[in-house]
């Protein structure tokens, strides 16, 4: 029989997430959609309307959510091709290198670049079972070196501990043939991107879709937009 191939979204219930998981389910993915509400998953997997899309409870932000979520993934799923780090928050009062707090910060990092470090942690042993998983990382070009903006101080600095993040998961999964890519979706119309923004949901899925099925696992721990590799 062939094998079911697995992956799991998280920040799955809306926005690029969302549009991601349409994506796998297209390439034929069992795909488990995970949110931090059971009621913003179901909802979101209503819409769906397929038998191969899962619910599955994750806050990023709260260790012992990540512990549960990979214990009950365990239960009910064999093995896990590719992790899908794509929750992430935006502050509003996000605004000033000069100004900002520690409470900011911490809750930038905690959720954007160490949600996904923990994430990963904890599904490595569902991955590990895969043939060759792939984790992908919804950065931002502002966390790129060249794009880091004074105005966006805990967002870009978090997208750039991402992308480190990225560089040491890749040479840290080396030898398991584990590849870890950091992506830029582009300026995508979402709760967060907001109405002006010039891409739909899908074309900034696209990328993370092509990073999942086609992209060469011999460029792990590089960066991407528009499927072409970019400097970190
Ligand atoms: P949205 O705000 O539309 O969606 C964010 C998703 O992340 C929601 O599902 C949200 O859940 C979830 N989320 C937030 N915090 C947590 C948490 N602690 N645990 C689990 N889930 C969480 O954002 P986008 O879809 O626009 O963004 C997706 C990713 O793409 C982000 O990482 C973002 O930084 C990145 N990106 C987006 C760009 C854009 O233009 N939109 C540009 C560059 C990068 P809930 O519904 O519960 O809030």
């Amino acid at each position: 029989a062939e094998r079911r191939k697995y992956a799991l979204v998280t920040g799955g219930n809306k926005g690029i997430g969302f549009a991601i998981c349409q994506g796998l389910l297209a390439a034929e993915f069992d795909v488990i959609l995970a949110a931090r509400s059971i009621e913003n998953a179901t909802t979101a997997i209503e819409k769906l309307q397929s038998d191969n899309i899962h619910a599955l409870v994750l806050d990023v932000s709260n260790d012992d959510s990540i512990e549960r979520a990979a214990k009950e993934y365990g239960e009910k799923f064999t093995h896990l091709d590719v992790l899908i780090n794509n929750a992430g928050i935006y502050p509003d009062e996000d605004v000033n290198i000069l100004t900002v707090d520690r409470e900011l910060l911490d809750r930038a990092m905690n959720t954007n670049a160490f949600g996904a470090i923990r994430t990963t942690q904890a599904f490595l042993p569902h991955l590990s079972k895969a043939t060759a998983a792939r984790v992908i990382n919804l950065s931002s070009d502002l966390g790129a070196l060249d794009g880091i903006s004074t105005e966006t101080p805990s967002y870009s600095l978090s997208k750039l501990a991402l992308n480190g993040a990225t560089i040491l998961l890749a040479t840290a999964l080396k030898f398991q043939k584990i590849a870890v890519y950091s992506m830029c979706p582009g300026w995508v119309r979402t709760d967060m991107g907001g109405s002006n923004a010039s891409r739909s949901p899908a074309q900034g899925a696209d990328t993370a879709i092509w990073l999942a099925t086609d992209a060469d696992l011999n460029l792990s721990g590089k960066f991407f937009r528009d499927r072409k590799q970019i400097p970190f």
